[in-house]
């Protein structure tokens, strides 16, 4: 590559001008100074160094900085430590020397950064357990992992020069962990831009469609919006109020989502876009302008009352404000109306960090965060917790949307969605949890595992007598209920063992048998147990009777130890074991070296050739295949990268595989015939199965059949979809829902 050291230079500047014009409104004295000295450092520990798209590496942390100051309104502080983000990882500074120029503050936020860089540079078998490192830093200071996520979603923004499996991983995790991370922080903007550059990055044709669509529709929408949108307009102007009408469509990714969720085409999604009313008018004025907004819009169009959502009162947790109506527009079509003022539309855009701007109001939203942030550190200090099951209890954490509900005294308590009367009594204290027989909601007596709704209130019922038991697990929803009450459960275990340890060592001494590790080994695998605990316990349940151990005398030891299922191969071994089989006629390469080896492929995604798919070390079954739009590709992706290997189809051969389609339609005589004759005659294709049901004249059919590749998939969709009375046929993703 031929590289114009003088143009590079001067663009390098340029963008250095432009990070500081941009943060200039923020800048204090002696602020430009600090960036000044931060970039001046970083360009010089990163002089030599290109990203993989051939720039200059500078361009990386300029433009990480830049994010934060534009697209989440941090200041200086920020804007020091993003430049400095990859200094220490990558160059021969240390944190002593930042240290000593910009003070303690800075230093512990790049030490923070550098601690978690782990998580997507090496996609090693600790990624969950990076991931809990990252939330401990997030614990101490918050702008940790607003700078990461600006880190994220630069690097996601040039994901494009990655080599595809590095994409596909970067992809899966930043829409496994940051997306939600971005959503809880109330970074809406950026949480968005992740998940669509997450579609585009994982299945590219899916997205260029939903992308032209939006894209060809646009004309008759706007047309539409200008209709709907003008007798509101008129009712505001004469108001005299400063007022804008925006109206974006929904992103590409939940379009997706939603016709993923729902099994509808393109077409069928209704709700395509909003309407979004933002008024300026002083923090006094802001819940009664905004309910006179609703009455304006609700005198021309006819409101859904089920869908009125008034989030000004009780904002959501990750501070979000608004109030949302769904209407009835003159052509029937529902239309759903945002209202909100200028700065709940800029805190719900850029979250958190645009709190600061509106100081004399955060107090709510700050005990909120806070509180979310308490309910973090809880979990991250749970010890014994293994960080896959510490990725899944934040996850619960950051996805459960907030129900509100009261004490007797009439205290407000936030739980989550789906959160049941015990949820409810170990939120007040482990102890009336632990004790609790039942519940009083809104006066009436109900059980343990009664769901708890919005405006409930709940005095919770206890008995000394109570004991937790392996049930409750199933009654609980909050990760902080289940976690007090496994830990309840094993106390109780632990008692139990205790008691079976002291009968077992007894009745082992009448036998003359002296108690060492070797022996509970033996006894370990004569009762075929999994741990000592679970042994001791047993014995202390009486599930291991004295009479059971009696026999033990006779048992001579195998000698063979067992391997533990744990213990599984990594990609390297296989791949080596690859290489060793040769080749057979197959039609799919997998692995560094792109061979042909065994594999099975996912029932949950159906793979067939044509699609795009990676392949999965699994613990028994040899490798799997999946797409790589299979709805598990995230969690699979993001937890265990490490035994992850490409895979890619090679020129088909006459090989059939199983897929699934869906055909909807309009009842007629002789359908049912007519869509089997062009399967299994014109096109000769086998079925394995087909159903069909027939209600109120529509009818739903699925058929499994076998296919050679996604472009005979494609001829047939197109032929059945020409069959009389046929409206819609689609390939259905999984066959497990
Ligand atoms: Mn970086």
């Amino acid at each position: 590559m031929v590289v114009d050291a003088v143009e590079e230079k001067r663009e390098i500047i340029n963008r250095y001008r432009r990070l500081l014009r941009k943060a200039k409104p923020v800048l204090k004295e002696g602020d430009a100074k600090l960036i000044k000295r931060a970039f001046t450092i970083a360009m010089e520990a990163h002089k030599n160094m290109r990203r993989k798209s051939g720039e200059p590496y500078i361009f990386h942390p300029l433009t990480v900085a830049e994010i934060c100051v534009e697209e989440i309104g941090l200041g200086t502080t920020s804007i020091v430590a993003a430049l400095l983000h990859d200094v220490v990882e990558d160059t021969d500074i240390q944190l002593s020397d930042i240290e000593r120029t910009f003070g303690k503050k800075i230093t512990s936020i790049v030490d923070g950064l550098t601690k978690i860089r782990g998580v997507f540079e090496y996609g090693t078998s600790a990624q969950a357990e990076n991931f809990r490192k990252m939330l401990f830093t997030l614990s101490e200071d918050v702008r940790v992992i607003l700078i990461k996520l600006a880190d994220r979603l630069h690097n996601m923004r040039t994901l494009e020069s990655m080599p595809r499996n590095k994409q596909l991983r970067v992809a899966n995790e930043t829409i496994y962990l940051y997306a939600p991370l971005a959503h809880r922080l109330g970074l809406n903007a950026i949480k968005t831009e992740l998940e669509d550059l997450y579609l585009r990055f994982t299945d590219y044709a899916t997205y260029r469609d939903i992308a032209n669509k939006i894209d060809a529709t646009k004309t008759s929408r706007n047309r539409f919006i200008k209709q709907f949108v003008q007798p509101i307009k008129d009712e505001l102007d004469m108001l005299k109020v400063n007022y804008e009408i925006k109206s974006r469509p929904k992103s590409i990714f939940s379009i997706f989502n939603k016709m993923r969720k729902q099994n509808i085409p393109f077409e069928e999604v209704y709700d395509l876009f909003a309407i979004r009313i933002i008024i300026d008018t002083s923090l006094e004025h802001e819940k009664s302008f905004c309910w006179q907004v609703y009455s304006i819009v609700t005198d021309f169009y006819t409101p859904n009352p089920d869908r009125l959502r008034d989030w000004i009162s009780t904002p959501k947790g990750n501070g979000y404000e608004s109030l949302h109506t769904t209407v009835m527009a003159k052509n029937g079509q529902w239309v759903e109306v945002q209202i909100r003022t200028k700065r709940m539309d800029e805190i719900a855009e850029k979250g958190y960090a645009a709190h600061w701007k509106y100081k004399d109001n955060t107090a709510k939203y700050e005990s909120n965060l806070e509180k979310w942030l308490v309910r973090v550190r809880e979990t991250l200090e749970k010890q014994d917790l293994t960080a896959l099951e510490f990725v899944d209890d934040f996850r619960g954490n950051l996805f459960n949307e907030e129900v509100f509900v009261f004490t007797p005294k009439g205290e407000l308590k936030t739980i989550p969605k789906g959160a049941t009367a015990l949820d409810f009594a170990f939120e007040i204290h482990t102890d009336i949890g632990a004790k609790c027989i039942g519940a009083k909601v809104n006066q009436k007596l109900v059980p343990i595992n009664h769901v708890l709704r919005n405006g409930d209130q709940i005095e919770i019922l206890t008995s000394s007598k109570q004991k937790p038991n392996e049930d409750w697990l199933r009654f609980v929803i909050s990760p902080k209920a289940k976690n007090k009450i496994k830990d309840l459960l094993k106390e109780d275990r632990r008692k139990v063992a205790d008691d079976g340890k002291e009968i077992l060592i007894r009745k082992l001494r009448q036998m003359k048998i002296d108690v060492n590790g070797q022996v509970y080994e033996q006894l370990r695998e004569f009762f075929n147990v999994s741990s000592q605990l679970e042994l001791l316990y047993k014995v202390g349940k009486g599930i291991i009777t004295i009479a059971d151990i009696k026999k033990f005398q006779d048992y001579k030891p195998t000698g063979v130890k067992k391997l533990a299922v744990s213990e599984v191969a990594d990609v390297k071994t296989i791949e080596q074991e690859i290489k060793s089989k040769g080749r057979s006629e197959d039609t799919l390469l997998i692995g560094e070296d792109m061979d042909v080896v065994e594999y099975k492929l996912a029932k949950c995604c159906t793979p067939i050739p044509g699609d795009e798919v990676f392949g999965f070390v699994t613990v028994s079954e040899g490798i799997k295949i999946h797409r790589t739009n299979c709805p598990n590709a995230p969690e699979l992706l993001a937890n265990h990268g490490n035994r992850v290997i490409k895979a890619k189809w090679t020129s088909q051969h006459e090989v059939a595989f199983l897929t699934g389609l869906k055909v909807v339609g309009t009842d007629r005589v002789g359908l049912i015939n007519d869509v089997s004759k062009v399967i299994s005659e014109e096109l000769k294709v086998n079925m394995s199965s087909l159903s069909f049901k027939t209600d109120h004249g529509i009818f739903n059919g699925e058929i499994m059949l076998y296919v050679n590749d996604t472009r005979h998939l494609e001829m047939l969709i197109s032929k059945l979809e020409k069959v009389e009375g046929v409206v819609q046929v689609n390939r259905f993703d999984s066959r497990a829902s």
